[in-house]
């Protein structure tokens, strides 16, 4: 596994579209992820809050660190002074946790909502009708602290295309309908849209993401036994 040289193929398959690349690195060691660096990247995927503090902790301070998986509200004040964007953000109470801990260390956290776009029961995220009664609710404009910037989804686990596209197009499709919508509040702005991984990010390209997450196409499998 030659890490410079995958990142360096990415980059050149992003660069027409400009999409941004998120090096998904959860359950490497910060060994592999200095190796990234290295490399030129500067913005690292974790799902795991200890992991994340752990290896900021260990890595030079111009990373900016994404948190991409489930995150628990008694958990949000660990990441609150540093995290750069939370992928993640699949409740309003959820919200309202970042807001508190943004107060607290004087920062605005940047956030995407997550969207339910798979047929699998176990992706969390919301609906679209939560989605549109989410940015009704008022409970939002009080949320000083947060700003949402996009959304992030990620598609069945299959291999036919046609419906990870569909999956794709139809997220791609409720950002347009949220950005055009004439009632969005001030912690709202739609910028960005997180989707595609190893196995769909092409796909994911074409249907007009901003942001991959990419892990094992850099960094190889991943051994969850160590
Ligand atoms: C692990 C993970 C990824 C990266 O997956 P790969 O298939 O290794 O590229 C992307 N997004 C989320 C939310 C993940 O948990």
């Amino acid at each position: 596994m030659n890490i410079a040289e995958n990142i360096d193929q990415l980059q050149q398959e992003l660069a027409p579209s400009g999409c941004k690349l998120i090096a998904v690195s959860k359950t490497k060691p910060v060994s592999t992820l200095m190796e990234a660096y290295e490399a030129g990247v500067r913005d690292f995927g974790e799902n795991k809050v200890q992991e994340l503090v752990s290896k900021y902790e260990q890595m030079p301070k111009d990373i900016r660190w994404h948190m991409i998986g489930h995150l628990q509200r008694n958990k949000v004040k660990y990441i609150a002074p540093f995290v750069h964007l939370i992928h993640s953000v699949d409740s309003i109470r959820l919200l309202e946790e970042i807001n508190k801990q943004g107060a607290k260390h004087h920062r605005t956290i940047s956030c995407l909502l997550q969207a339910h776009i798979a047929e699998e029961e176990s992706k969390f995220g919301f609906s679209d009708e939560e989605f549109f009664q989410l940015i009704r609710d008022e409970t939002i404009q009080h949320l000083k602290y947060v700003q949402i910037i996009g959304v992030m989804g990620m598609a069945s686990f299959t291999p036919n295309e046609a419906k990870v596209r569909q999956e794709f197009e139809h997220l791609k499709l409720l950002f347009e309908a949220l950005k055009h919508n004439d009632d969005l509040p001030d912690q709202i702005r739609m910028e960005e849209i997180s989707m595609g991984m190893s196995g769909d990010y092409r796909i994911a390209i074409e249907e007009g993401s901003t942001m991959v997450r990419i892990g094992t196409t850099i960094f190889g499998e991943r051994n969850y036994q160590q």
